[in-house]
């Protein structure tokens, strides 16, 4: 009897997924810092002994240039995973900043209107990932400035989603969009999508109009805010051109402390 109770129980328990955790980080606007934020995150989780998967989902494939690949020089991609030519494990490349990457190339413009009419075409993403998530801890997904297939993808694919928002007035616009988008695919294609919280970024602590739309934007929307704030600080465009993140081109600079903690508190709650 007491077996078959302790079955039952087992039974209705949810299903967790194996391997690793996958978090998109959206935001339908651009210049968010959603790049910066998952090039940033990325370094600082393999800074933390984490197995790492980086994912450029967007056409202009910054993540892949900022990480030190040439977009020109890729041959495979994640345009060729999503079109089924190829296994996700054989895109993976190794960077210097101690995490793989799934690189972009400007071609992915045209996997959105390939996918559109196939069946299932939410799941390619999740589906393609499956094989590689247990050799990694953590797979972060740098979405392109729009809520279209590619980032439906994202967001079925993903059990976390974190959403860089600048301290700058209207920067929160668009976002009550965003979480429509999230209750619907929480609704129909991923029920155990979580938003982790919106990630204020670019944030000048000297004005006081930051700090207002800072203590603002949680409320606002009922979300949790991921501290401490990103610094504003002109570091953040000089890493890309080397190929690295700010991580290790400016190690003790705000911007770097401020990702740090941030992935700390994500690894806490994950
Ligand atoms: P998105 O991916 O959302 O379009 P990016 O990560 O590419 O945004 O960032 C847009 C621009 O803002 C880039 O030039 C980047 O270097 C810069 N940037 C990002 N974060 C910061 C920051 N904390 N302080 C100053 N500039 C930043
Ligand atoms: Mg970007």
């Amino acid at each position: 009897m007491a077996g078959a109770k302790s079955g039952a129980r087992r039974a209705t328990k949810k299903p967790v997924r194996s391997g690793a955790l996958v978090v998109a980080v959206a935001n339908q606007k651009g210049g968010v810092a959603k790049t910066t934020s998952v090039a940033s995150l990325g370094a600082a989780f393999a800074e933390a002994g984490k197995r790492v998967l980086l994912i450029d989902l967007d056409a202009q494939a910054c993540l892949t240039f900022s990480l030190g690949v040439d977009p020109d020089a890729v041959e495979t991609s994640i345009n060729e995973v999503l079109l089924g030519k190829v296994d996700a494990v054989d895109a993976v490349i190794s960077c210097a900043d101690g995490v793989d990457l799934i690189p972009s190339v400007i071609e992915l413009a045209g996997a959105e209107a390939q996918l559109l009419p196939r069946p299932g075409r939410e799941y390619v993403l999740r589906t393609a990932l499956e094989p590689i998530l247990p050799d990694y801890d953590v797979v972060l997904l740098d979405c392109s400035p729009s809520l279209g297939v590619l980032t439906l993808n994202a967001l079925t694919a993903a059990q976390g989603l974190v959403i860089p928002m600048p301290c700058e007035m209207l920067s929160h616009r668009g976002v009550g969009q965003l979480l429509d988008t999230v209750a619907d695919v929480q609704r129909i294609l991923n029920k155990d999508l979580e938003v982790l919280g919106v990630l204020p970024t670019m944030f000048d602590g000297r004005s006081n109009h930051a700090q207002a739309v800072l203590a603002d934007v949680g409320e606002r929307y009922g979300l949790p805010v991921l501290l401490p704030p990103i610094p504003k600080t002109v570091r953040f465009a000089e890493a890309p051109a080397v190929g690295r993140s700010i991580l290790a081109t400016s190690r003790t600079s705000k911007g770097a402390a401020a990702y740090r903690e941030v992935a700390a508190g994500l690894l806490d709650r994950l």
